[in-house]
C-alpha cells in the first residue's frame, strides 16, 4: 500500500466521474490506500449511466414491448395496443437515473474518494484548478472526461438533438430524421420506430455500420427496413433549418425537401478535451483532440494519465472500466497491467440485435486463408407468424490453424450470445471445438455448432 505523500494534497485526482474514472478512483483508494479526489461537472455516472447505454437500453426494452404485443396478437392473443406514453416512461427513467447516480456517488465516497461536484482543469503536471478557484496539488492526474456528440459544422446551432437530448425530450415526435449509420443512429432509429415514431435514417455511405462484417451490416440494414425505418443510403443533408413552429426543414442531395418534427444527429463523438488545460500542460493530443497514451494509459507527461473515450481507443464502457482498473493496479498496486484491446465483443441493440467479436471476413482475409461459415434463416419464433426478418450466425475461420477469428451474430438476444461466444474466441477456440460441442435444441444459436461445410473459402488478399 502506498502511503499518501505529504507534499501533495492527493495521490490521485481524477477528472470525470464516468465509468472509467470511478473504477480507477475506487480501486486506487479502497484497494491500494491512495488518497483520491475526483471532479465531475455534470452528473456522477457519466455518459453510459446518465445519457448513453443505460437509458438507451431501457428505451430498447420499451420499444420491444410494442413488438411483443404485435407478435402476441399474431400468435392468437387478443391484444389492444394503445399509444406509447412517453412521459410516463420518462418519469420512471428520470427516477431510475437519479437512483443510479446516487449509487455511483455513494460507491465512490464509501471507497474513500472525495468528490468535487464542479469542473476541474489541469493547471500543471501536478496541479488541478477547480471552478470555484481552488487549486489542489496531486501526485497523479487521471483524465477520464469521456466524449461529446459531434454535429457537422453547418448544422451545429440549428437546435437538432444529439444523443444527449433524446432522453430529455418532453414528447415523442411523430416523425424523426436520424443522421448517421453508426451504433447510435441504428439503435435510435429502431427504438423510435418501435415506439411509434416514423423514422427516416439518412446515411452518407453505401452501407450502414461501417467497419462491421459485411453480412452483419446487410442483415441489420434489412431488419431496419422491415421494422419500417425509411433507410436512405448514399444520402446527405445539404441544408437544415428550424422553422418558426419548431419543426425542421431538411433538404438532401437527392433533391428531397421535407419537414421533420425532430432531427437527431448521431454522427460520431469527439473526445472531451476542450479547455481542459492539456495543451498548456504539454500533453500530446491527436488530430481529433484525443489524449495520446501508451499501453499503460500514461501520457507523455509522466504524472498525467487518461482512460476511456477521451483516448479514443475503443469507445465502449467496459473497455474504459478495464483501462481504469489497469491504471490503478499499475500505478498504485505495483501490478503492471496492460489492457488487451483485441477480440473485444460488442453489440448493437437493434431489433434483432447484432453482436460481434474478432475479425470481420474482410479483415481476416487480409492476413489469412479463411473459411466462412454462414447460416441465415428466419427464426422459428417469428417465421411462425410470417415475419421476414432473418437471423444470422457467422464464423470466420483460419484455414491453417482452424482457429475462429471472428464471430458475428444478428438475432434476438445477440448481445447476450456474443458475450459467451466472445469467451470462446478469446480463448482461441477452433472450429473443431465448436463442432465438438453438442447443440442446444431447439435454439437459434445451435447453428454455431452445426455449420459443417464452409459457405465459402477466401484466399488471403495480397
Ligand atoms: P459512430 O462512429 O459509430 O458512427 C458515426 C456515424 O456518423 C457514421 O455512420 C459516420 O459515417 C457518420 N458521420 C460522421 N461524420 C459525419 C458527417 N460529417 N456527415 C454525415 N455523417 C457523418 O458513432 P456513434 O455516434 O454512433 O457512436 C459513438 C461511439 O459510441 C461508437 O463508436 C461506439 O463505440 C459507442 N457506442 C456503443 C454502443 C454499444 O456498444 N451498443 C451504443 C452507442 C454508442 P461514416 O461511416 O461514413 O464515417
Amino acid at each position: 500500500m502506498s502511503a499518501p505523500l505529504a507534499s501533495f494534497d492527493y495521490d490521485l485526482f481524477v477528472i470525470g466521474g464516468g465509468s472509467g474514472g470511478v473504477r480507477a478512483a475506487r480501486i486506487a483508494s479502497s484497494e491500494y490506500g491512495a488518497k483520491v479526489a475526483m471532479a465531475e461537472e455534470y452528473r456522477m455516472g457519466g455518459t453510459c449511466v446518465i445519457r448513453g447505454c443505460v437509458p438507451k437500453k431501457l428505451m430498447v426494452f420499451a420499444a420491444g414491448h410494442g413488438q411483443s404485443m404485435d407478435e402476441g396478437a399474431a400468435y392468437g392473443w387478443q391484444v389492444e395496443k394503445g399509444r406509447f406514453d412517453w412521459m410516463a416512461f420518462r418519469h420512471k427513467l428520470d427516477a431510475e437515473l437519479n437512483r443510479l447516480e446516487s449509487i455511483y456517488t455513494r460507491n465512490a465516497e464509501s471507497a474513500g474518494v472525495t468528490i468535487y461536484h464542479q469542473r476541474a482543469t489541469i493547471a500543471g503536471a501536478h496541479e488541478v484548478k477547480l471552478a470555484d478557484g481552488r487549486v489542489v496539488t496531486t501526485k497523479h492526474i487521471l483524465i477520464a472526461t469521456g466524449g461529446t456528440p459531434f454535429i457537422p459544422e453547418p448544422y451545429r446551432n440549428v437546435g437538432a438533438w444529439t444523443s444527449n437530448e433524446v432522453f430529455l425530450a418532453d414528447k415523442l415526435p411523430a416523425n424523426l430524421l436520424v443522421m448517421g449509420g453508426g451504433f447510435i443512429a441504428c439503435e435510435m432509429a429502431e427504438i423510435y420506430q418501435g415506439l411509434g415514431t416514423q423514422v427516416t435514417q439518412m446515411y452518407r455511405g453505401a452501407q450502414i455500420l461501417r467497419g462491421f462484417d459485411a453480412d452483419l451490416q446487410e442483415h441489420v440494414a434489412a431488419a431496419l427496413v422491415q421494422q419500417g425505418v425509411a433507410l436512405e443510403v448514399n444520402t446527405d443533408l445539404v441544408s437544415l433549418e428550424k422553422l418558426e413552429d419548431g419543426r425542421f426543414r431538411a433538404k438532401d442531395n437527392q433533391g428531397r425537401d421535407r419537414i421533420f418534427e425532430a432531427v437527431l444527429f448521431a454522427t460520431g463523438r469527439t473526445p472531451n478535451t476542450k479547455g481542459l488545460g492539456l495543451e498548456e500542460a504539454g500533453v500530446t493530443m491527436g488530430k481529433g483532440g484525443e489524449v495520446i497514451v501508451d499501453d499503460y494509459s500514461q501520457t507523455n507527461i509522466p504524472s498525467i494519465f487518461a482512460v476511456g473515450d477521451v483516448t479514443d481507443r475503443i469507445q465502449l464502457t467496459p473497455v474504459a472500466i478495464r483501462e481504469g482498473h489497469a491504471f490503478a493496479d499499475t500505478v498504485f498496486g505495483g501490478k503492471t497491467t496492460k489492457v488487451d484491446h483485441t477480440n473485444v465483443p460488442s453489440a448493437v441493440f437493434t431489433r434483432p440485435e447484432a453482436g460481434t467479436v474478432g475479425l470481420t471476413e474482410a479483415e481476416a482475409a487480409k492476413e489469412h486463408d479463411i473459411d466462412v461459415y454462414l447460416a441465415s434463416f428466419r427464426p422459428m419464433q417469428t417465421s411462425f407468424i410470417g415475419a421476414e426478418t432473418k437471423a444470422m450466425f457467422k464464423l470466420v475461420v483460419d484455414q491453417a490453424s482452424g482457429r475462429v477469428l471472428g464471430c458475428h451474430i444478428v438475432a434476438p438476444g445477440a448481445g447476450e450470445l456474443i458475450q459467451i461466444a466472445g469467451v470462446a474466441v478469446k480463448m482461441g477456440a477452433t472450429k473443431a471445438d465448436f463442432d465438438a460441442t453438442i447443440a442446444v435444441h431447439p435454439t437459434m444459436s445451435e447453428e454455431l455448432v452445426l455449420m459443417k461445410k464452409p459457405t465459402r473459402s477466401v484466399s488471403r488478399q495480397g
